[in-house]
């Protein structure tokens, strides 16, 4: 089970991804979003915050792992919107082209498309990481990102985002997520090049880079020490919470961010500065 998080009530939701203070404002009002690991953690949120402005959403999570998929969809639909779930395996490109298909089909279209979608296995030493956990890491990562991405092009128009979720650690560096590090500075230069090669028929392409966030994706065999000190030293002093970067992921699917694209939006609570 997943360990309490620092600096939050011990009694409240361990994944806390409501994003209660975000009210919406119709800014996504008639668009669709695909979210990929969107029943969980800051796929989730997005996916709320989304709906919260108006857009019907799909979302597509590893069928297999235990799911917020139907939890998820209530609270979509209570906001007045669809949600279509999709379960299945982004590492698999023939899966790929299906979800993005299905989406079209069931909801009408596809506007925005979210590759949020990632895993990660923390080790030590080099030594460590096998090559079968490399490919892995990669195919789920980053290839999904081509996959997803290189399906929904040919359905977004004039107006249209793909937003990647990457991370602090290319960034940073990270000498125990090697593997993990490596996928996420690979989704960075992507961005910026497929920015640059759809611009010309005004689809945009942009990222967020969270920091340390307590979601399900960080393990929970880490011990108490590793636990009480997650985000502390950021220079807010606490780790993000998903609800945390629904304004970010809002601002690029959105008219207000109609001048943004090949950028990074860091969510961070100031642990780097520039990029
Ligand atoms: P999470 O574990 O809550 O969500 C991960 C999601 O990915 C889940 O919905 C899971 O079903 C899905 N997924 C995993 N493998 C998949 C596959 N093969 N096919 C389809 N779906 C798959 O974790 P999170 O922290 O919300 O992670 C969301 C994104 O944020 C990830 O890209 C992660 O790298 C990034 N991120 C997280 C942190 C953090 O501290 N939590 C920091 C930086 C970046």
């Amino acid at each position: 089970t997943q360990p309490a998080q620092p600096g939050i009530e011990s009694d409240m939701n361990p994944r806390p991804v409501q994003p209660e203070y975000y009210t919406g404002s119709g800014k996504l009002q008639g668009k669709t979003a695909l979210i990929t690991g969107g029943d969980s953690g800051i796929g989730r949120a997005v996916a709320l915050a989304y709906a919260k402005e108006g857009a019907d959403i799909a979302i597509n999570y590893l069928p297999e792992e235990q799911s917020d998929a139907d939890e998820t969809t209530t609270l979509i639909e209570h906001e007045g919107q669809r949600c279509l779930q999709l379960p299945g395996d982004v590492s698999d490109e023939s899966v790929c082209i299906s979800l993005i298909n299905e989406c079209v089909t069931q909801l009408g279209g596809l506007n925005i498309l979210v590759n949020n979608a990632a895993i990660q296995f923390p080790t030590a030493d080099i030594e460590q990481i096998s090559a079968e956990q490399w490919e892995k890491t990669f195919q789920t990562n980053i290839h999904s990102v081509f996959y997803m991405s290189k399906a929904a092009i040919p359905h977004l128009t004039k107006g249209d985002a793909i937003i990647n979720t990457t991370s602090v650690n290319p960034y940073t560096g990270n000498p125990e997520l090697m593997d993990y590090t490596a996928t996420k500075g690979a989704i960075v230069a992507f961005t910026r090049s497929l920015a640059q090669n759809v611009a010309e028929r005004k689809i945009r392409v942009n990222m967020v880079a969270p920091g340390p966030v307590w979601t399900p994706l960080i393990p929970s065999t880490f011990d108490e020490d590793t636990v009480s000190q997650f985000g502390t030293n950021t220079p807010l002093g606490r780790p993000g919470q998903p609800a945390d970067h629904a304004g970010a992921y809002v601002l690029l699917a959105s008219d207000d961010g109609a001048y943004i694209t090949g950028q990074c939006i860091h969510v961070n609570g100031g642990m780097i500065m520039s990029s």
